[in-house]
């Protein structure tokens, strides 16, 4: 799933593409992705590109007071191509589920792989009508988010730390994937009380929040689309790499498993050496 570091570049990467053009078409392929039905896609047609903006992991094209808004999900993906096939999308079995055509014959396909479908796309007047947009907490990379606004996130919080660093209506643009980064630059277990948290251990995630994070945008900006996801998962400390060498310590690196869900961590790092319970772990051992 493409996070903030990702989408930033793919923002960068489709301002660039898109600067001078005008949308020529919209074809949905899937009747599903697009959530809204007024504004209609025809209203895009023939409409300048006035910016490729972002709002936390959602994407949104403005095409003359037109925004098409779309989040990739966990299975979507952006599929650039300088000259798009003259063929109209149809549904089916392809991937694709929204294309849009730019007046120069180039364009995109939103994709979506697997059977889950939450790839979702919005046509708007304005991007706060999209309700994931309009409950968005700030974003961590923005000027405002100081060490007191973080402070002030965590006070009070009963839940466990890594819930919090997913949630987009505290921060956001973090997912499974960074906040699995950040807590492991942190040093912090994925379990911790966000609201326990002591001044200088949150000061220490503060710090891990903001250099993760434009680390990765620098580590991604500039590539194209079809480079971001290897290079997302080549940059990863531990996320995605259960089983492996901790790059700090040498641990072997862990998993904690859920239904639909996995986290990895460092035991040695985040934990005091103490191995998490694993849901998965341990029904096999009764
Ligand atoms: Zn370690």
């Amino acid at each position: 799933m493409p996070e903030l570091p990702e989408v930033q570049a793919l923002v960068d990467f489709l301002a660039e593409r898109t600067a001078g053009l005008a949308v020529a078409k919209v074809e949905l392929a899937s009747i599903s992705v697009l959530k809204t039905f007024d504004p209609p896609p025809q209203a895009l047609e023939g409409s300048p590109v006035d910016s490729v903006t972002r709002h936390g992991k959602f994407l949104d094209l403005d095409a003359d007071g037109t925004h098409l808004v779309f989040h990739l999900a966990r299975a979507g993906w952006l599929r650039w191509s300088e000259r798009l096939p003259a063929t109209v999308v149809r549904p089916g079995k392809s991937p694709i589920a929204l294309r849009v055509r730019l007046s120069d014959g180039s364009g995109f396909d939103l994709t979506e792989a697997g059977t889950k479908k939450s790839l979702a796309a919005y046509l708007v007047r304005d991007p706060r009508e999209v309700p994931g947009i309009a409950r968005l907490g700030p974003d961590p990379l923005g000027d405002g988010f100081t060490l007191e606004v973080f402070r002030g996130l965590l006070a009070g919080r009963r839940t466990q730390i890594k819930g919090l660093l997913r949630d987009q209506e505290v921060i956001a643009g973090v997912g499974n994937a960074y906040s699995d980064e950040i807590l492991h630059v942190a040093k912090i277990s994925p379990f911790a009380i966000a609201g326990s948290l002591p001044p200088e251990v949150v000061e220490r995630l503060y710090a891990a929040v903001r250099d993760t994070l434009a680390g990765a945008v620098r580590a991604a900006s500039g590539r194209p689309a079809a480079e971001l996801k290897d290079a997302k998962r080549a940059g990863m400390r531990v996320h995605g790499r259960a089983g492996q060498a901790c790059p700090e310590c040498g641990d072997v690196v862990r998993e904690v498993s859920f239904a639909d869900t996995s986290l990895q961590y460092c035991a040695t790092c985040q934990t005091g050496g103490k191995p998490l319970a694993d849901r998965r772990m341990s029904r096999l051992l009764k």
